[in-house]
């Protein structure tokens, strides 16, 4: 297995400070998994002042991220041939789970962080993707590329202790995990349910996989709504040209679940 290689563009790489306290990134690191490569946007800014922001053209607020030092970053990173753009902009498709197992396949994430009121209209040509982490603004586009590289280093195989943890978790097959309980058995009188003591194994899957549903039925019921679940020609796609997560998932049991 190839090492997977993370390329960030970025104002703020000290913010990138956090994966190295950061448990599976960290790990993954150590163990060659991963390595995560930080072009600092200043080195590629213009002029003896390093300028990589300026006004506006048509005023309004704020500073806006110039085209060329980050086309200048951009062109000084060496592509793989299995390799993906990524934009960070609230403005971007919400990244979902899905996306994630999706990227796990390639062997390298190239992922331009935004800073300031945003950047040049221009800068969304190199993106093959432009991604947002949720409905809300951040101040720049570290914190969300932190979260991709969290969220896709733990699908790669060998970062996790146990892979198996991948297999039920939330938003894996679309359903939230169900409610995990450890010792002690009672706790201010609130006790474990019986059945997870029971011993037996095949009762104890049917409850999980009952209290999923209930789960996911009472707090995001829009993740087992028709839209989607779409079971379009791309989707199958996807899917067949699984990763090791999808491969997890397709001995799950909640693949028997109508068509996900
Ligand atoms: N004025 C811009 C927002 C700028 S926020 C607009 O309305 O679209 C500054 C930078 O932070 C963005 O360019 C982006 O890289 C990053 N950012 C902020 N919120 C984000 C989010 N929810 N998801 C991904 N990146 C985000």
């Amino acid at each position: 297995m190839s090492r997977f290689n993370f390329e960030v563009i970025t104002l703020l790489p000290k913010a990138f400070e956090l994966i190295n306290n950061l448990g599976v990134i960290t790990r993954a690191l150590d163990k060659n998994l991963i390595d995560v490569n930080l072009h600092d946007l200043r080195e590629y800014g213009e002029g003896s002042y390093r300028q990589v922001d300026d006004k506006p053209y048509g005023g309004g607020a704020g500073m806006v991220l110039k085209p060329e030092p980050i086309y200048r970053a951009y062109e000084s990173i060496r592509k793989s041939p299995k390799s993906r753009t990524l934009l960070m902009t609230p403005q971007g498709k919400v990244l979902k789970q899905n996306d994630l197992a999706r990227w796990s396949t390639l062997n390298q994430i190239i992922i331009i962080c935004g800073q300031y009121e945003g950047f040049d209209e221009r800068i969304r040509y190199l993106a093959d993707e432009e991604i947002s982490i949720g409905d809300y603004v951040l101040s720049g586009g570290e914190i969300p590329a932190i979260s991709i590289i969290n969220g896709l280093t733990r699908l790669l195989p060998g970062t996790l202790g146990d892979p198996e943890s991948l297999i039920d978790e939330s938003h894996n097959s679309c359903l939230l995990e169900y409610p995990q309980y450890t010792r002690p058995l009672t706790f201010n009188d609130m006790k474990v349910p019986d059945i997870l003591v029971s011993g037996n194994h095949e009762e104890i899957k049917l409850w999980r996989r009952q209290k999923s549903f209930e789960r996911t039925l009472a707090r995001r019921d829009d993740l087992i709504s028709e839209k989607n679940n779409d079971k379009s020609v791309k989707n199958k796609k996807i899917n067949k040209n699984s990763n090791y997560l999808l491969k997890i998932s397709t001995k799950n049991e909640y693949d028997n679940y109508p068509d996900w």
